[in-house]
């Protein structure tokens, strides 16, 4: 495992304890039941500073590093999940977005703000028909004096009807290979002509995912996002950052389910011992810990790389893999121990597993990490 300094322990104690005081399970089940976001969690860690700390001290934020981010999700994900997505979503598609490829009138404009807790942020990139296939995204944006105008639909983005902004990819010219002629803006989602509609999944019951309609959505030119036309290289720099931080929040939830589980076979008595005694039982645990142990130190080795200014093309999609499907796997076999009980909202495993199911597909299903990975081996 990498060597924390004294600072990021620090971190992880405090956001630790933050967690235990505000996530209880009692307000998690709340927010779910009441399918809302966690708006006072939220809010109190603005209030106590944490949604600077990856905005650099010349914006109002503490200028943390990319392994002082993947502490705080991973530990907000250990508690809440949701939470930890909310947080996410303003420290990835705004303030990691506007560094990497905005301009200084952009940072100036979000980055204060979003310290402030000022602002929510969503990423429309999915479409009704464009899934894996990024490359063939067609909402379509069209040069308009100092505007562009946006017109098509986007699906799935998380977070849109609570949003203040959303950086939404679009297309800008058809006529070369599908990797060129994208380009991404940064859209206020009150403009006229946005239609929010929410859907019902399985899971992500506090803050839902969208359908997103664009009918002629004047969006100003400054507001571009990169380069006219280069938007693939933005989107391919801007998801390898979406998964390090979404699997930061990942695998501090299968740290929740995997104790939930240690804990319940132990106290579980059937034939007169508890559960955890009967090796089909330890050993399903024992191979849970071993996957917890390596998603650890593959996140924290990934989270390393990006601070040192590497893109690790093959240890990221590695990452993505492996802690998700680790995930999976820890909320099926957990589920399968606590039994009956397991399937009920009595304990926390059931939304583990409903959770869980979606860590594989998106953001790059695990079918996708597989195929990156088998190209960088020349396959
Ligand atoms: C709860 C939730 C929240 C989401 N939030 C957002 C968001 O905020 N913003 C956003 O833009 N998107 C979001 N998404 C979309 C998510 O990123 C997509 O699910 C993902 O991009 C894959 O698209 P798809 O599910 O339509 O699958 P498809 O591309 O239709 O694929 C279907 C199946 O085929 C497999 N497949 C496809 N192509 C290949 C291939 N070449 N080789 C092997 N297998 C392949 C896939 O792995 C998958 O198993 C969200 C999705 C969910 C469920």
């Amino acid at each position: 495992m990498i060597q924390f300094t004294e600072e990021q322990e620090l971190l992880r104690k405090s956001i630790r304890a933050f967690v235990e005081k505000e996530c209880s399970r009692e307000y998690v089940r709340l927010c779910e039941n009441e399918r809302r976001p966690p708006w006072e969690a939220y809010k109190k860690l603005v209030e106590l500073g944490w949604l600077g700390l990856n905005v650099p001290e010349k914006y109002g934020g503490s200028g943390g590093s990319i392994v002082d981010l993947t502490i705080m999700l991973e530990e907000l994900g250990r508690g809440m999940l949701e939470l930890a997505l909310m947080v996410f979503r303003v420290a990835v598609h705004c303030v990691t977005a506007v560094l990497n490829y905005g301009t200084e009138e952009q940072r100036e404009y979000f980055l204060p703000k979003v310290v402030k807790g000022e602002l929510m942020f969503s990423f429309a990139l999915t479409e009704p028909n464009t899934g894996a296939d990024v490359s063939s995204l067609s909402c379509a944006a069209v040069p308009d004096g100092d505007y562009y105008i946006i017109t098509g639909q986007k699906m799935f983005t998380t977070g849109m009807h609570i949003a203040d902004w959303c950086l939404v990819a679009t297309r800008t010219d058809s006529s070369g290979s599908p990797h060129y002629g994208i380009t991404t803006f940064m859209v206020d989602a009150k403009s006229p002509g946005i239609e929010v509609r929410k859907l019902n999944t399985l899971g992500r019951r506090c803050v839902a995912t969208c359908e997103v309609f664009f009918d002629e959505v004047k969006v100003p030119k400054k507001n571009m996002l990169g380069e006219l036309n280069q938007g693939w290289k933005v989107i391919m720099g801007h998801l390898g950052m979406e998964r390090l931080a979404a699997v930061a929040a990942f695998v501090g939830a299968a740290q929740a389910a995997f104790q939930e589980a240690v804990k319940y076979a132990k106290e579980r008595i059937q034939f007169n011992q508890p559960i955890g005694k009967f090796q089909a039982i330890s050993h399903k645990l024992a191979e849970m810990q071993t996957r917890l142990y390596l998603s650890r130190l593959i996140l924290y080795d990934v989270a390393l790389m990006l601070d040192k200014g590497k893109g690790p093309r093959m240890e990221l999609a590695m990452m993505k893999l492996f802690c998700t499907e680790t995930y999976k796997e820890i909320a099926l076999n957990g589920i399968q121990i606590l039994g009956a009980y397991g399937y009920t909202d009595e304990y926390d495993m059931e939304r583990h597993v409903r959770e869980s199911l979606v860590g594989t597909m998106g953001p790059g299903s695990s079918e996708i990490q597989k195929n990156i990975i088998a190209k960088e081996l020349g396959l």
